[in-house]
């Protein structure tokens, strides 16, 4: 078995090496695509206490979407020079976690196809079942030669697996954790979605959703991001994160608090500047030009920073009492939901 070099897997073994031990790696699967074998990292930095609170970043799901990758990397990048000299950071981390799978998919990311290598779309691939219309691009069993086929229904693949592992491992046991899943692909604009994506129904922690969201307005009125849930949009089947929440809801009730944010970058701006670019294999999910692809890999920086200071310091939108939690939930009504 031969270990085959992609350049993000290359650039996330050179900041691994970086980290040395300031850093825990796990490799928490391998996966086997013919005579090759690819790893699945898993990078965490900062304490080791499962209660702490956990922002966790996740990337490469859909292989083709190989920008969300990028920006972890070059997020993780960031986060190795910090942890020379920082030391408001370093006191940070004292007190959370940041979790890394940059690479969920690396066959896909190898291959530059959406699905994995046996023609599995992962976020179609979990046994949550979408209610409502439906079309193909929802998930269905047809065929793995067809887009957007949700694989067997007997096991989920290994790197669904490996991506539920992680968070069961690290977001799960922490009574607060935040996780990110960057995506490319839908849209000109940036859009951050929360649960359901099978469902139109308000899931569990909206009114602590809207009142994060209310602070990120404030914070930052000028933001990019169009917030709301993934089912505003449209319903699939098989969404990996419906399937977690519902599994964590299910353990921990309300007693913690877990919120699966999916980043989705809207790429079809940088379609509608050079339209040529949807002829090119990755032109519809990724910067083809260098100047745009560096703008996208720092443009979401603050965010990160922003979701880290919020879950240490999470009090004001997390512990609502009964009556701003009716309040919140009506408007969330309202803005999300009519
Ligand atoms: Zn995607």
């Amino acid at each position: 078995m031969t270990g085959v070099k992609f350049p993000e897997l290359d650039q996330l073994e050179r900041i691994i090496d970086q980290l040395g031990a300031r850093a825990q790696v796990d490799v928490v699967t391998q996966i086997q695509y013919y005579d090759i074998e690819f790893p699945i990292y898993c990078i965490s930095v900062g304490t080791t206490e499962l209660d702490a609170p956990v922002l966790g970043f996740f990337g490469g799901v859909h292989g083709l979407e190989k920008i969300g990758s990028e920006v972890i990397l070059s997020y993780l990048q960031t986060v190795a020079q910090l942890l020379d000299w920082d030391r408001e950071f370093l006191n940070r981390l004292e007190r959370m976690r940041l979790v890394f799978v940059p690479i969920v998919n690396p066959v896909g990311v190898y291959l530059g196809t959406r699905s994995n290598g046996n023609g599995v779309d992962l976020m179609r691939n979990s046994p949550a079942e979408g209610s409502g219309k439906r079309r193909l691009y929802s998930g269905h069993r047809i065929s793995a030669r067809l887009p957007w086929y949700r694989g067997n229904k007997v096991a989920m693949e290994l790197e669904a697996q490996a991506l539920c592992s992680v968070v069961e491992r690290h977001l799960f046991n922490s009574h607060l954790s935040i996780a990110l899943d960057l995506h490319s692909g839908f849209g000109v604009r940036d859009r951050l979605w929360f649960p359901y994506a099978s469902k139109k129904t308000p899931f569990t922690f909206i009114a602590e959703t809207l009142s994060l969201k209310e602070r990120y307005d404030r914070c930052y009125p000028h933001h990019i991001y169009t917030i709301e849930p993934t089912c505003k949009e449209y319903v699939i089947n098989g969404d990996l994160w419906d399937y977690l929440f519902d599994e964590f809801v299910e353990q921990f009730g309300s007693d913690r608090l877990f919120l699966p944010f999916t980043l989705e970058m809207g790429s079809w701006i940088w379609l509608r500047k050079n339209p040529m670019h949807l002829f090119l294999k990755h032109g519809l999910f990724h910067p083809i030009l260098p100047h745009r692809q560096q703008r996208i890999l720092r443009r979401h920086f603050m965010l990160f920073d922003f979701l880290q200071r919020s879950l240490l310091y999470s009090e004001q939108w997390t512990k609502l009492d009964q009556q701003q939690r009716q309040l919140n939930i009506n408007k969330a009504l309202r803005l999300w939901y009519e």
